[in-house]
């Protein structure tokens, strides 16, 4: 068993840390959490009002899901468009999605204001897909999508594959039917079970640190508008009619409202002085997932691709697939090699409080992503793999799988941006944007919002 060693924390280089809060203090707005939901969170509050942010970590900045992920920047839902809907209307669930897709801007905006030059690739990355069902559900999302008037994303299927003449009329012309070469070469997979690709834009980036890049910024920007405390964990929020108590250890804020970026996890307990229980439906509805990956360097003699394999053909949207990435990663100074890193393996948690960032890492999970890797990546099948990176996360699942983000409707003093999510990059962005849009006074409503 190996250590948990994620590639994104190895590349923190920070040794100057925030300090940690005590004494009394006030503010107006508090976020707990410093993963990119509570950064991205700071970062449209700051730019957009007047407002006093503090922001508390439990730890350190980053160190959480979004040090521990793969670092795909990706514009989907686990769950299929055509399934969100059937749950919320063609309107509701078309500006979701269009939502989540700007806010490739929205990232582009926070890069650019912070003056980051951290690598951000981006590129048209791939899914394959190998049964008939699966490529059935994904042209009802791309009917879904048409019908939206959202982009559409490039489908192709094989000819050689087996269920080509059982595809209906109806979706003809939503498709290119393509050399069976071609499906080979886009998922760069000697694999000949794939007989689809999607493809579309996907990005990859060190979410931890962008973060901690994004947070020193704010921080050196806005000195007094913005306090960060790390290794401050918020035990208590009481929420009173018209602002929260929070008990942080040695220190009580006193806020007028609290965004809750905490990926939907830990000790936190919830006092509402003003209305009904809100603590027991926020600790329980959240499934807890571990998610583990490996990665390893090769040359830097091809470029950046994010492709997600569906190799199990009976796997709906919902179940978990393999993801890969390749990208430049500086490993130690001066030498740029490509990371190669792969996920797929979970686990579901009974008890989240059972998590520990510092489990170790299963033999089990290496061994099936080495057989993935060697059996579809091309590469000599007989290679023995260094892998320098081990790692796991958790992800987070709201029941109906869609982040949640806004007031809390038994008190608005208490606001939401979290359910992870195991695709929860661009969600988190744009939750931090519009928790900025509801403070200033936005009054439309989303899939996203609080039920
Ligand atoms: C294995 C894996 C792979 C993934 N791959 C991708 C991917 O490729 N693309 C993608 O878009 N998404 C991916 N995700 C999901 C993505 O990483 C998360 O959705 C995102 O990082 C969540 O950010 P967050 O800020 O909500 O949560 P986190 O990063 O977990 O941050 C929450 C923070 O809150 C702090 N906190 C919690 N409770 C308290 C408290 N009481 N007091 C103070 N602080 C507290 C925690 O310490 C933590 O730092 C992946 C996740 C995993 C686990």
């Amino acid at each position: 068993m190996k250590k948990n060693n994620s590639p994104w924390i190895y590349q923190l280089k920070r040794t100057v840390f925030f300090p940690v809060a005590h004494g009394d203090l006030c503010t107006d707005i508090t976020i707990v959490g410093g993963g990119i939901a509570g950064i991205a969170t700071a970062f449209f509050l700051l730019t957009t009002t007047d407002k006093k942010v503090t922001l508390i970590e439990a730890n350190k900045i980053a160190r959480g899901a979004t040090g521990h992920n793969a670092g795909q920047v990706v514009s989907y839902f686990e769950r299929s468009f055509a399934d969100i809907v059937s749950e919320f209307g063609l309107e509701k669930a078309g500006e979701a999605q269009k939502s989540i897709e700007d806010s490739w801007m929205l990232l582009d905006q926070m890069y650019t204001v912070a003056g980051l030059s951290i690598p951000f690739s981006r590129f048209i990355g791939h899914a394959g897909l190998s049964s008939y069902d699966q490529v059935i559900t994904h042209l009802k999302d791309t009917v879904c999508r048409q019908q939206a008037r959202l982009p559409l994303e490039t489908f192709r299927i094989s000819e050689k594959a087996p269920f080509l003449k059982d595809i209906p009329n109806e979706y003809s012309g939503l498709y290119e039917v393509v050399p069976h070469d071609k499906v080979r070469s886009l998922l760069e997979s000697k694999d000949d079970s794939f007989n689809a690709v999607i493809s579309y834009q996907k990005g990859c980036l060190n979410s931890a640190l962008f973060c901690e890049e994004v947070a020193l910024y704010l921080h050196n920007t806005y000195p007094d508008r913005f306090s960060v405390y790390e290794d401050t964990m918020v035990g208590k929020v009481v929420l009173k009619d018209t602002h929260a108590l929070l008990d942080v250890g040695n220190a009580t804020i006193e806020t007028d409202k609290v965004v809750l970026c905490t990926n939907g996890f830990d000790t936190l307990t919830i006092f509402n002085e003003s209305g009904l229980d809100i603590d027991t439906r926020f600790h329980h509805d959240i499934k807890a997932t571990i998610g583990y990956m490996s990665g390893y360097l090769e040359d830097m003699n091809k470029p950046p691709i994010a492709i997600s394999y569906f190799t199990n053909p009976d796997a709906s949207s919902e179940d978990p697939y393999f993801y890969f990435t390749r990208r430049p990663y500086e490993y130690s100074a001066g030498s740029t090699k490509n990371l190669i890193s792969i996920g797929g393996p979970e686990v579901s948690l009974e008890d989240k409080m059972a998590y520990s960032r510092d489990l170790l890492y299963p033999d089990s999970a290496q061994e099936t992503i080495d057989t993935f890797i060697k059996s579809v990546y091309e590469l000599d099948p007989n290679k023995k793999i260094d892998y320098q990176f081990t790692w796991h996360g958790l992800m987070g699942y709201t029941p109906n799988l869609i982040r949640r983000i806004g007031f809390e409707p038994k008190n608005p003093v208490l606001m939401y941006n979290l359910g992870c999510n195991g695709v929860g990059i661009l969600p988190s962005v744009f939750g931090g944007k519009r928790i900025a849009d509801l403070v200033n006074g936005s009054t439309d409503s989303t899939i996203f919002d609080p039920q």
